[in-house]
C-alpha cells in the first residue's frame, strides 16, 4: 500500500477523522539515521503525529514538533506542514528498543516518561503559535492525544502505530486522529469510544492490507463521509546553496578559518543526514560575499 492519508467526517459532521498509512514515510526516516529500533518507533511515531497535526494546518503553515523526554533516544525534531510533507531527526539514532521494569521492551522506557512535548506552528502571522505540554506517558499515541487536549482544547483520540520485522526493518507504520467536534453528544463519544477498541494496533492492519478508510470506517461507521486523501512523503528541502547562506552567515573570519585551517568544509544536514561539501575556492567565493 502506498503512503496516504484521508481527511474524513463521521456522525453527521460531529467527528472529525484523519488516518494515513506511512510505511515508506517511517522507512524512509530509519534509513536516512540508520536507526536501530528504539530510535526507528520514536521517530516513526513521531512522524506520523507530524503528518496528523500537520494536515489540520490550511495554505502553506507549517509546525515544528519536538519531543525532549528524559529516555536513551534524546530529543526528537519533526518538520511538517499542510501538503503531506514531513522530515525529521533523532539525538540517538542508535537506540534500540528498551526494557521496562518487568522486562518487556517498551517505548515509555525508550523515549522517557518525563520531559516536554512542543509544538511550534508558523502560521504566516507575526508571531508563530507555541504549545508546550508534559510528556505524560512517553509512548507518543497518549502524549500527541494530551497535548491536543490541553494545549489545542480539542478532545482527540491519536494513535501512533509503527510495527517492526523481527531484523527492526520497518514492517508497517500508520496513524489516525478522531477529533469530537462542539455539538456531538455522549451517545455519539461513548460509541466512537467502544469502536476504538477495535483498532488496537493500526501498523498490524495496515500490514494487514486494510485501509485508512477502512480503519475510519471501524471506528466511525460505515457511513463516514471521505473529504480528501492526499500523499504523504518524507521529504527535505534542503540544498547547497541554502547551507552556503549558512556558512556566509557565519562571517569572513570563520570562513577564512575553515579555508586555512580544514581547506574545505562539510555541511551535514540535521534533517536528512545529507552531506555537501565545499572547496576552497567555494569557500573564497562566500567569504567574499560576506565581505560584500
Ligand atoms: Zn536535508
Amino acid at each position: 500500500m502506498k503512503d496516504y492519508l484521508v481527511k474524513a467526517l463521521g456522525y453527521n459532521g460531529m467527528v472529525r477523522g484523519y488516518s494515513l498509512c506511512a510505511t515508506a514515510v517511517v522507512q524512509e526516516g530509519a534509513s536516512r539515521h540508520e536507526t536501530a529500533s528504539g530510535a526507528t518507533v520514536a521517530l516513526g511515531r513521531t512522524l506520523i503525529g507530524g503528518l496528523l497535526l500537520g494536515a489540520t494546518l490550511k495554505g502553506d503553515d507549517k509546525l515544528t514538533i519536538k519531543v525532549q523526554g528524559d529516555g536513551p533516544v534524546g530529543s526528537i525534531v519533526v518538520d511538517s506542514n499542510g501538503h503531506g510533507t514531513v522530515k525529521g531527526y533523532i539525538k540517538n539514532p542508535q537506540v534500540p528498543l528498551q526494557a521496562d521494569a518487568a522486562g518487556n521492551l517498551s517505548l515509555p522506557a525508550t523515549v522517557g516518561t518525563a520531559g516536554t512535548l512542543s509544538v511550534i506552528k508558523d502560521l504566516g502571522l507575526k508571531e508563530p503559535f507555541t504549545g508546550q505540554v508534559p510528556i505524560v506517558a512517553g509512548d507518543l499515541s497518549q502524549d500527541f492525544t494530551y497535548y491536543m487536549a490541553v494545549s489545542e482544547q480539542v478532545p482527540s483520540a491519536i494513535s501512533l502505530s509503527v510495527l517492526l520485522n523481527e531484523d527492526a526493518s520497518v514492517a508497517a507504520a500508520g496513524g489516525f486522529m478522531i477529533q469530537v467536534l462542539p455539538g456531538a453528544d455522549e451517545e455519539c463519544i461513548a460509541s466512537i469510544e467502544a469502536s476504538l477498541q477495535k483498532v488496537p494496533n493500526m501498523a498490524k492492519f495496515i500490514a494487514e492490507g486494510v485501509t485508512p478508510e477502512e480503519i475510519l470506517q471501524k471506528i466511525l461507521g460505515t457511513d463516514v463521509e471521505i473529504l480528501e486523501s492526499m500523499p504523504v512523503e518524507f521529504v527535505c528541502d534542503c540544498s547547497k546553496e541554502k547551507f552556503a547562506t549558512a556558512i556566509i552567515a557565519l562571517g569572513a573570519k570563520e570562513i577564512e578559518e575553515m579555508i586555512v585551517e580544514d581547506h574545505g568544509a562539510e555541511a551535514v544536514c540535521s534533517f536528512c543526514n545529507r552531506k555537501y561539501h565545499y572547496t576552497e575556492e567555494e569557500l573564497q567565493a562566500l567569504k567574499d560575499e560576506a565581505l560584500g
